[in-house]
């Protein structure tokens, strides 16, 4: 069951352009659709920005090199505890501008978004989106739904803090793809207040049927709301009844101390109701959405479009299929050049051919190996 592109947006790097918003993209063959793009975007950059410019000169990398994934790892890997200036993944442009507020750029070129987050190694690492990546990203993270029924997903409850990466760019993201889309309200302090507001929401229309929220916090760490905490809480099953379709950002649906996802199903099961389906996804506020689940919920797919996600060995080349090692990811903006960088995450990287169709690689068993107490306190999908 598939929907046709819900929200179309194409991304331009040089001559070459990607509509990063249709399904179709997960369904090709990555060299032909996304390598010329990819290859764009790094000669954008290498004329664009001194700090990559001179990091791929001393490696002895010139972009017209790249003719395939392969050529692309010789590009330096960035590390996420390298020191990088706040303005240093910028254009020269950009930064040369900003003290003025780059208020004499095009608006696709200017700012959009300004995500900081805060290490505990070191300094803060400072995302920028201009209007042209916010765009681009909400439209490749839109695309995660594309095989769910969009009736299924209509009305929208974001437990997600929207100061949070993960909460703007879903409130942005199912906005724009036509859902009807409420925040959680930034004064309550309960699980309770929280699901009262749930349950409170479009009630003419049915309630809501579309909830992101973190699956909990390990520690027992109290920040947030979690599907464990209001699971724990709703007594007369409302979530059962309800709720379609569940977001999660974590990796953790299946721990067996929680079960969250069969204890979701056995609410669906009291309450007569079809399975939620569960899109448990992976990302960072340095690119945005990296991975998602399909229906299958055997992994996260890449969504190549904004993003090149490698798992890569110590060298930096790629493992093989069944393989384990970093993640790095290149998020495909105009904004912050984050470049092959390590984001701080291992996973096993999956290219067998998944029963779904898609053609993109998965990544399983994707876990935190630097900034764990950043982890601990709740900021697993920021
Ligand atoms: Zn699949």
């Amino acid at each position: 069951m598939r929907n046709p592109a819900i929200y179309s947006y194409v991304v331009r790097f040089g001559d070459e352009a990607l509509d990063v918003g249709q399904p179709d993209l997960d369904r090709k063959p990555l060299v032909d659709a996304f390598l010329p793009l990819l290859r764009a975007y790094v000669t954008d950059t290498f004329n664009r920005c001194t700090f990559h410019r001179e990091r791929m000169q001393n490696a002895g990398f010139a972009p017209h090199s790249l003719q395939t994934f392969v050529d692309f790892e010789r590009i330096p890997v960035m590390s996420s505890d390298s020191a990088t200036a706040e303005f240093a993944l910028l254009t020269d442009e950009h930064r040369l501008a900003a003290q003025d507020g780059l208020l004499d750029m095009p608006v696709a070129n200017r700012m959009a978004k300004k995500f900081t987050t805060s290490g505990t190694t070191g300094r803060p690492k400072v995302s920028y989106y201009t209007q042209a990546d916010w765009d681009g990203t909400i439209a490749g993270t839109a695309r995660m739904l594309a095989h769910i029924p969009r009736e299924n997903y209509s009305r929208f409850f974001n437990c997600f803090h929207n100061g949070h990466t993960a909460g703007k760019v879903w409130e942005d993201s199912f906005s724009r793809v036509g859902c009807m889309v409420e925040n959680r309200h930034f004064s309550l302090q309960t699980e309770e207040e929280v699901l009262q507001q749930i349950k409170s929401g479009m009630r003419e229309k049915g309630g809501f049927n579309f909830l992101a929220v973190p699956p909990y916090f390990p520690g027992g760490v109290r920040k947030g709301f979690t599907l464990n905490g209001l699971l724990e809480i709703d007594l007369d099953n409302y979530l059962g009844s309800h709720i379609r379709v569940i977001l999660t950002a974590a990796n953790w649906l299946d721990d067996p101390a929680y079960r969250l996802r069969q204890r979701m199903w056995d609410a669906n099961a009291a309450a007569g109701t079809p399975k939620t389906q569960f899109v448990d996804c992976f990302g960072c506020s340095e690119v945005g959405t990296v991975a998602g689940e399909c229906e299958y919920n055997n992994g996260v797919h890449l969504l190549p479009g904004v993003i090149y996600t490698e798992v890569v060995r110590a060298d930096g080349s790629h493992v093989a299929n069944g393989g384990r090692g970093k993640v790095l990811v290149t998020g495909l903006k105009h904004g912050s050049r984050y470049l092959r960088y390590m984001v701080g995450d291992e996973a096993t990287f999956v290219s067998d051919p998944c029963p779904c169709g898609r053609t993109t690689p998965r990544l399983v068993h994707v876990e935190r190996v630097v900034d764990q107490e950043r982890l601990s306190r709740g900021c697993a999908a920021g």
